[in-house]
């Protein structure tokens, strides 16, 4: 007889994992099947975020910022130091162990919370049956009142840069160098292309990011966009808009790209190209036929609000659903979706889900954008304070960028919030709470910010929305 569970996940990575850890503190028996092998060739747990998203990225982010600060930042200071090196491999090495320790972690939080982690490629069945196939192709069918299917994404393969994972390489392949590439091209100017661009241009590689729209970051508020963008050419990141890459050819050593913009045909080589135009559900055999899974024409699975499915006890969370591809949208819905389970309240604001971009400066958002608003009809005023006036940031040398927070014109509400600072991902936290609490902008006016402090400049946007900041001019 099949092995019978109150809830079984299909995928561990933020969404799933953390839908199945909550679904056990519920007190409901849960396995979470998973089917990631590591760079060791062990199975392992935490998906993309934690293998080969969200934390490698900002381990190399951080190094990288450290080699680059050493060359470049600390004259200011009046500090000077000899030739600085780097040691990829060593980089590597560290983000890889970083990556092991968190992996490792989740495997004894499933322990500790008796999560049953079943290894393979999980597929539903018809009547919540889901079969498991090990990694040793043995398959077993175990059986759930609910089955919650957190399958994540896979980077998008292009036909005109199609992946060898030698010279054209994705995300995955862009943070395993094994030595900095002199001549590195991207292909998308979104997150991950700016994020991984940034760690191999502080490494010393020349960065080119051809991106085809002519809008940068056009996700984001646009006046917030125009001076991230300004700071990265400051920084001579080569951002070309408007470039679509229409195919590209190799020698053993190199890459030509060939793309086209409003002036003509064009081309560049390349020692190695990555190719970030964006993520797809991975949901291909996710379900048999018999199941009868609704999936969009896009390969997302169709839920509503609730991630509900269109099959009575199946629920989606995360990636493989509607809705930005962010790790910690999927952790909040895997939580919503436990608690509607074990019979309580689940809640899911998507009104004030944090964007985050680690650049330098970074970029983060929540709410709406001032475009949006304006595009809606609805009345706004704004404020905004550049952190050129804030005193922390200035002591850091860090102060490039603009805090922007946008409210309703009658009603002071706040409805958007928008950073482009230094730590603008630890910023923003405050403006989500606020906007959680529905608070106004005189709310944060009215709270006390500590001196000197970054969070000032969150204060000091406040009060620009009246027009009564004090370290400005209004
Ligand atoms: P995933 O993390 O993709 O996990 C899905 C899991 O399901 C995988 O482990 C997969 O093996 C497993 N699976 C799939 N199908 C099956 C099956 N049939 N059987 C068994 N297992 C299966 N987001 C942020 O919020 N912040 C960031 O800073 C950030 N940086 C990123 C940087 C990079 C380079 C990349 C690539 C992504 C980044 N993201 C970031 C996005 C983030 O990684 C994803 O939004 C997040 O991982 C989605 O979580 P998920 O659980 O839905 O899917
Ligand atoms: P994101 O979805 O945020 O990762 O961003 C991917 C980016 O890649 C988008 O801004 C796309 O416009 C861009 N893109 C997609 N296809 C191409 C192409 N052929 N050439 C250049 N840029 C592209």
């Amino acid at each position: 007889m099949a092995k019978t569970y109150d809830v079984v996940v299909i995928g561990g990575g933020p969404a799933g994992y953390v839908a199945a850890i909550r679904c056990a503190q519920l007190g409901l028996a849960t396995a979470c099947v998973e089917k990631w092998i590591n760079i060791e060739g062990k199975p392992a747990l935490g998906g993309t975020c934690l293998n080969v998203g969200c934390i490698p990225s900002k381990a190399l982010l951080e190094s990288s910022e450290h080699y680059h600060k050493l060359q470049h930042g600390l004259e200011a200071h009046g500090i000077s130091v000899g030739e600085a090196s780097v040691d990829v491999a060593k980089m590597i090495g560290r983000k890889e162990q970083i990556v092991s320790q968190l992996t490792g972690g989740i495997a004894q939080l499933f322990k500790a919370n008796k999560v049953d982690w079943l290894q393979g490629r999980g597929k539903l069945l018809a009547e919540r049956q889901v079969e498991v196939t090990g990694h040793d192709g043995a398959v077993e069918v175990v059986e759930a009142d609910n089955v919650i299917i957190a399958a994540g994404s896979v980077p998008i393969d292009i036909g005109a840069a199609p992946k060898d994972d030698k010279l054209i390489v994705d995300s995955t392949g862009a943070l395993a160098f094994t030595e900095v590439p002199k001549r590195f091209g991207v292909i998308g100017a979104g997150v991950i292309g700016l994020e991984l661009g940034s760690v191999w241009k502080r490494l010393g590689a020349e960065v080119v990011i051809l991106e085809a729209v002519e809008d940068f970051l056009a996700a984001a508020d646009h006046q917030i966009a125009k001076d991230a963008l300004r700071q990265f050419q400051k920084q001579g990141l080569d951002i070309r808009l408007g470039a679509r890459v229409t195919g590209s050819t190799k020698t053993d050593t190199e890459v030509t790209v060939q793309y086209t913009d409003k002036n003509g045909n064009h081309e560049l080589t390349f020692d190695k190209l990555l190719v970030s135009v964006g993520r797809r559900p991975a949901t291909d055999g996710i379900a048999d036929a018999a199941a009868d899974l609704v999936l969009n024409e896009r390969g997302f699975i169709h839920v509503d609000d609730e991630c509900r499915t269109n099959l009575p006890g199946v629920w989606a969370i995360g990636d493989c659903v509607r809705g930005p591809m962010l790790a910690h949208k999927g952790s909040e819905e895997g939580i919503m979706v436990a608690e509607f389970i074990a019979g309580n309240h689940g809640h899911m604001n998507y009104d004030t889900i944090p964007w985050v971009i680690y650049t330098q400066p970074e970029i983060a958002w929540v709410g709406k954008t001032e475009q949006q608003l304006k595009h809606e009809g609805v009345p706004v005023k704004i404020g905004t304070f550049p952190f050129a006036a804030n005193g922390r940031a200035k002591a850091m040398d860090a102060a490039a960028g603009m805090v922007k927070i946008i409210a309703h014109a009658e009603t002071d509400r706040v409805l958007g919030a928008h950073i482009c600072g230094p730590m603008a991902s630890e910023l923003i936290q405050e403006l989500v709470v606020a906007m959680e609490f529905g608070a106004s902008a005189e709310d944060l006016q009215m709270t006390i910010h500590g001196h000197p402090t970054l969070a000032e400049a969150v204060h000091e946007a406040a009060l620009s929305v009246d027009k009564r900041a004090l370290h400005r001019v209004n």
